[in-house]
Order: C-alpha cells, then sequence, then structure tokens
C-alpha cells in the first residue's frame, strides 16, 4: 500500500485540509491518508493555547466520517507529550513494515523542514508530497536528500488561525468547516466567543 501521512494541528480542521488531503490522495495514487493529530505541536508550544488534543481528534473524525480513505490518526496522542513526525513515522513503519509512506505537507510547511527533529532520518523513510498553498511560494529544488512530489490542489485561502479569530469575533465558520465538524463544535461550545484572541 501506499499510505499518505498528513499531520497537523488541526485546531480547528477546515476544508483547506481535507481538499488537500483527498487531491494529495488522487494525484500520489495513494490508498489512503492518515489525518494525523498533533498532540503537542512543539512549533506551537507556549506561543498561543492550543485546544485539547482530544478536541481536535473529535473534529477531525467528524470532519472525514464517510469519506472513503481518510482516517483519523490518534497515534501522536497516544504516544504523548511533544509530537515529532519521526517518531510518528517510525510508529507507522512498524505498523505497516511493508508499506510505502508518503508525508503530506502544505508549500508553508515545505519551507520550514529543516528546522525539524532528526530530518535526515524522515528524508530516509518518505517520500514528501507537496501541495500548493495561497501566500506561499512552492519550495525550489528541496536537494538530494528528499524523495518528493509536488502535488496540485484547488487553493483555498483558509488557515486554522483565521477561523479561530473569527468563531472569537461571531463571524460564520459554516462551509469553512464540514457541517459535521461545526455540529461538534456547537454542541461542545468550542471555540466561541469569550476565548481569549490571540
Ligand atoms: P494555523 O493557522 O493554526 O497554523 P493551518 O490552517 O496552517 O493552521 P495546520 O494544522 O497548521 O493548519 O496545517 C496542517 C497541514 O495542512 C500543513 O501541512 C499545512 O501546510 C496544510 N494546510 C493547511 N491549510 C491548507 C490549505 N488551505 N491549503 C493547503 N494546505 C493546507
Ligand atoms: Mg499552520
Amino acid at each position: 500500500m501506499r499510505i499518505g501521512i498528513f499531520g497537523g494541528t488541526f485546531d480547528p480542521i477546515h476544508v483547506g485540509h481535507l481538499a488537500a488531503a483527498v487531491n494529495a490522495k488522487a494525484g500520489a495514487n495513494l490508498d489512503k491518508v492518515l489525518m494525523v493529530v498533533a498532540n503537542i505541536p512543539w512549533q506551537k508550544d507556549g506561543l498561543r493555547r492550543v485546544h485539547p488534543a482530544n478536541e481536535r481528534l473529535a473534529l477531525v473524525k467528524a470532519a472525514v466520517s464517510g469519506v472513503e480513505g481518510l482516517e483519523a490518526s490518534d497515534i501522536e496522542i497516544r504516544r504523548g507529550g511533544e509530537s515529532y513526525t519521526i517518531d510518528t513515522v517510525i510508529d507507522i513503519q512498524k505498523n505497516f513494515p511493508n508499506d510505502e509512506l508518503f508525508l503530506i505537507i502544505g508549500a508553508d510547511v515545505a519551507s520550514e523542514l529543516e528546522t525539524w527533529e532528526r530530518v535526515d532520518d524522515l528524508a530516509d523513510l518518505v517520500t514528501l508530497v507537496i501541495v500548493n498553498r495561497p501566500g506561499s511560494a512552492n519550495p525550489g529544488n528541496l536537494g538530494d536528500r528528499w524523495n518528493y512530489i509536488e502535488v496540485e490542489v484547488p487553493s483555498l485561502d483558509i488557515s486554522s488561525t483565521d477561523l479561530r479569530a473569527r468563531a472569537i469575533e461571531g463571524r460564520p465558520l459554516d462551509y469553512l468547516i464540514p457541517a459535521a465538524a461545526i455540529q461538534y463544535i456547537r454542541e461542545h461550545n468550542l471555540y466561541g466567543p469569550g476565548e481569549e484572541p490571540e
């Protein structure tokens, strides 16, 4: 199998993530995509309040339910602590020893790769699938250490940062987040006005 790993804080998940995931799956011929919810995203730790991992996971589950080939993964939450992609890839490789692993990242993340933990090991284990993202230029040549492909996805100028600001200001989230996830947000009173702005 060809397995896609799409990691994120998903605070909250939005249709930009989902359109990227399904189009990366189709464009890179993947059998499935694991939407891996970060437990503690080390890049964001201390900079802002990140919503509890189980709430973010519940939203991802709601968002992918009924979509063939997308799965919510709690592998980083079960491992606990700070979430490093290299650890996740090693864990997934143990579960799927005969499968090929693809790491899906947006263009904004592609330009930060060199700051990641044990990046040489990571480059040995995965093929990158880089998707375009409005506001971030696609990276040029990533150099010899990476195997990578670029997949064109619909350009959706949506970010979780903007959605959190919308929620606090009482502006609509509808159609930017899948309806099932919106319903979960409403039922559990998440991302409401009353939260601290960032
Ligand atoms: P935040 O604004 O909090 O950083 P985000 O919208 O960037 O949230 P993340 O959880 O940080 O979402 O991103 C997870 C992955 O999804 C990253 O690889 C990121 O590049 C990608 N991604 C996020 N939004 C889009 C989008 N609109 N189009 C393509 N890729 C996206
Ligand atoms: Mg981001």
